[in-house]
């Protein structure tokens, strides 16, 4: 057995190569960018109107010119036009180009149209406070060949955004590795079957697929039973298609939990089995040399849970190559006592306070009360060295809520 820690950097020392892929800019979205992003043209491009208004020389008002006769319109999307006369005006609509001859753009609420025998004139209300005023200058926000966004980046929209304004229609990011999910045992039936007493539909590869989906990994589902030679045959099969496995079921003493012997038989070398924690001690961990990383979680659901948020999420993370996630710490509210000398992963509610995260323990009836965590957000990571956790002391968050 081995504490959580030692467990953590044997699990992210495993490193996968993954190769670049090339995907539609609709798709790129939580994915990890493998090319650099730069500016194709200055950020804005061109001198942008910012309000619906009139467009002026500042000049011909310092000059003593408070009413403009209008010229004509510059919409957006339209080429610049050009002011004629110096004391003239061109009317201006917010996104367009600032038309030549004219520096400053006042806005509709701080003049008064009139109509003079066919003629449009602006009056100004509100005198002009500089040149230049509501006009979004070429080049203030980036210049053309700028780097905008690095390599390695988690692509959130404010990303898409950006690759968008400088014509990428597609977009390299890390291919996500193959992932196979597969929960054994003989009690687990199909979702959509009617369990007879004695069995329970699966959840455990439904919550696994669903969290490595939010972080855009799609794994393949199975189901295998409690058979040593079947389980053999089996996972050699899957050994030859998929870069990740991570099973659930059959790693604990039971006389059924046939899967840390399959696998070493099958030449997957364990780096650890059992870790210091609760739930999900019996946690396997082995890597088949020029095969798969296999996860083998133990198959209780609260521990599977645990052990996918605590450990796998981290490492998917890090292999499809973003930064590593945010350390969030939590105060605990209440007084907590737990004895063994374990890693002590206690499900939470957590809350926003003055002081930061206030994390509330949520009653939770073992490993397998899964139907405990619709009311916990996360867990807070409470280390085996103590007993009692005092309120207030703040322990490692980690959530599975967004
Ligand atoms: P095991 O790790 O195989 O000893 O299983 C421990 C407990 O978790 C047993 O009560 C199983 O029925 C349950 N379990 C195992 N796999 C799943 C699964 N895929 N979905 C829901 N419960 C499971
Ligand atoms: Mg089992």
């Amino acid at each position: 057995m081995i504490p959580v820690d030692e467990a953590f950097a044997r699990i992210m020392a495993q490193k996968i190569e993954l190769p670049v892929a090339e995907v539609s800019l609709e798709e790129a979205v939580g994915k990890i960018l493998r090319e650099p992003i730069y500016a194709d043209r200055d950020f804005p491009p061109y001198h942008r109107v910012t309000m619906d208004g009139i467009a002026i020389r500042y000049e011909s008002y310092l000059a003593g010119e408070d009413t403009f006769r209008v010229e004509g319109m510059q919409l957006a999307g339209a080429p610049a036009q050009t002011l004629t006369h110096k004391d003239e005006c061109l009317e201006v609509m917010t996104g367009a180009i600032l038309p030549k001859n004219t520096d400053t753009v006042i806005r509709y609420e701080d003049v008064s149209i009139i109509e003079r025998r066919g003629k449009r004139y602006a009056h100004i209300l509100a005198a002009p406070k500089m040149r230049l005023q509501n006009v979004h200058q070429q080049g203030s926000d980036r210049k053309a060949t700028d780097l905008l966004i690095p390599e390695g980046t988690l692509l959130s929209p404010a990303e898409i955004a950006v690759a968008a304004t400088v014509g990428k229609a597609s977009l390299k990011v890390t291919q996500a590795p193959r992932v196979a999910i597969i929960s054994t045992g003989d009690e687990l039936v199909k979702v959509t079957q009617t369990p007879l007493p004695h069995q329970i539909r699966k959840s455990n590869s439904y919550m696994l697929q669903a969290a490595m989906r939010e972080q855009n990994v799609l794994a393949d589902v199975f189901h295998l039973i409690d058979d040593k030679s079947l389980l053999l045959d089996e996972l050699q099969q899957k050994f030859k298609k998929y870069q990740v496995l991570v099973l659930s079921g059959g790693v604990s003493k039971g006389k059924a939990d046939f899967i840390p012997e399959v696998l070493q038989e099958l030449g997957v070398e364990q780096v650890f089995h059992e870790v210091a924690q609760r739930p999900g001690k019996p946690f396997w961990f082995g890597k088949q040399a020029a095969g798969p990383v296999v996860f083998a979680l133990p198959g209780n659901p609260v521990s599977t849970f645990v052990c996918y948020y605590k450990y796998i999420r981290l490492w998917l993370r890090a292999i499809l190559g973003a930064a590593p996630a945010w350390n969030l710490q939590a105060h605990l509210t209440t007084e907590i006592t737990f004895n063994p000398k374990l890693t002590y992963f206690l499900p939470v509610k957590v809350f926003i306070s003055a002081t930061g995260w206030r994390a509330q323990p949520v009653p939770i009836g073992g490993s397998g009360d899964f139907a405990g965590l619709l009311a916990a957000d996360g867990f807070l990571e409470l280390p085996p060295d103590q007993i009692k956790f005092s309120p207030g002391d703040t322990f490692p968050f980690i959530g599975f809520r967004s």
